[in-house]
């Protein structure tokens, strides 16, 4: 990596330049040793960065550059995150996914709300051999563009796609996801080999990304309501009979453990989050109010610093809202 020199251009690609300025890092001091072509492993490595971090490390230097804008390895695993999902158009993606010159094996895209059923149909037909699909969140799609697009690809190559994730697409029925599930490899040993899926995990922003799962299909129908949505396992060991397995609609969760918690029986967090009493007890709490956030937003307490303790969002906002009625601001 020391062989590296600083790249001077301004974008990876001007041809997603109206991706914005934002992805761009710092660039690096020069150099003044010579170039080397980047090691093998590093190429690995740049096929699995998310877009965003793809193009910031094509700022890097000229051989990154080089690599991200000349090799198609870097390209076979397209995964936009929250960082680029906003500003991603069909016709971004479809310039980006042609970079795998037909080789595109994962597409992810998440919360991508800009692209259409002609962008991801446009993609489907121009990259046969994608076998992972990840379209969560990217409310514009419809059920019958989605539909389109895993037939294109089964029409192509039957069986090929092996994972598909559409939690987020609106009004999707039983009878689209019968339709996809024909296209999909999917068989009861399969189905019975399915990973559990535990609330907890899926919800931390820390656990690896939803694409990656191995689940041949995320959602499935929830069979206390009947609906398409994406249904959790309980990891409690008294729940070993599964009948709180269902979406979170029907069944209430705790947010630290994944553990079914019944109404009524939930314990407050300062974060609005729902608590099982178990691990309500265990997590530091307010010392105002007396409630714990959850693990994933710690963050939002305040250290008093003559307390070892914290003072929750909630209880400083009301705090500061009765100094500021008091001075009669
Ligand atoms: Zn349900
Ligand atoms: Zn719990
Ligand atoms: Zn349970
Ligand atoms: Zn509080
Ligand atoms: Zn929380």
């Amino acid at each position: 990596m020391s062989n590296y020199q600083p790249s001077t251009s301004s974008s990876a690609d001007p041809n997603l330049g109206s991706l914005g300025p934002e992805y761009r890092t710092q660039v690096a001091e020069p150099e003044s040793e010579p170039v080397s072509v980047p090691h093998e492993v590093m190429l690995l490595l740049l096929a699995y960065l998310p877009l965003y971090e793809l193009l910031a490390m094509s700022q890097v230097c000229v051989l990154l550059r080089d690599a991200v804008n000349e090799e198609v390895l870097p390209w076979l695993n397209v995964v936009v995150d929250r960082t680029l999902s906003s500003r991603l158009t069909d016709e971004i993606l479809i310039k980006v996914t042609s970079k795998a010159n037909g080789r595109l094996a994962t597409l992810a895209l998440m919360d991508c709300v800009k692209i259409t059923d002609d962008g991801l149909r446009r993609v489907a037909e121009t990259n046969p051999l994608i076998n992972k699909l990840c379209l969560t969140g990217c409310t514009r799609l419809t059920p019958e563009g989605v539909i389109r697009a895993v037939k294109t690809l089964s029409d192509h190559h039957p069986h090929s796609l092996t994972t598909l994730q559409i939690n987020g697409i609106y009004d999707i029925n039983k009878h689209h996801l019968q339709t996809l599930r024909s296209f999909l490899p999917l068989n009861t040993e399969l189905q019975l080999k399915q990973p559990l899926l535990f609330y907890h995990t899926y919800r931390n922003p820390k656990s690896p990304g939803h694409w990656q799962s191995l689940r041949v299909i995320d959602v499935e129908v929830c069979r206390l309501c009947e609906e398409v949505r994406m249904v959790f396992d309980c990891p409690r060991e008294s729940c070993k009979r599964r009948e709180c397995r269902g979406c979170s609609f029907c069944i209430q969760r705790c947010e630290e453990c994944g553990g079914c918690v019944e109404y009524g029986e939930e314990e407050e967090a300062a974060c609005s989050d729902v608590l099982c009493s178990a691990c309500w007890l265990q997590l530091p709490k307010c010392d105002v109010c007396n409630k714990p956030y959850c693990k994933t937003h710690t963050s939002l307490g305040y250290s008093a610093s003559a307390s070892a303790g914290f003072i929750c969002d909630v209880c400083r906002a009301k705090f500061i809202q009765s100094l500021c009625d008091d001075l009669e601001f």
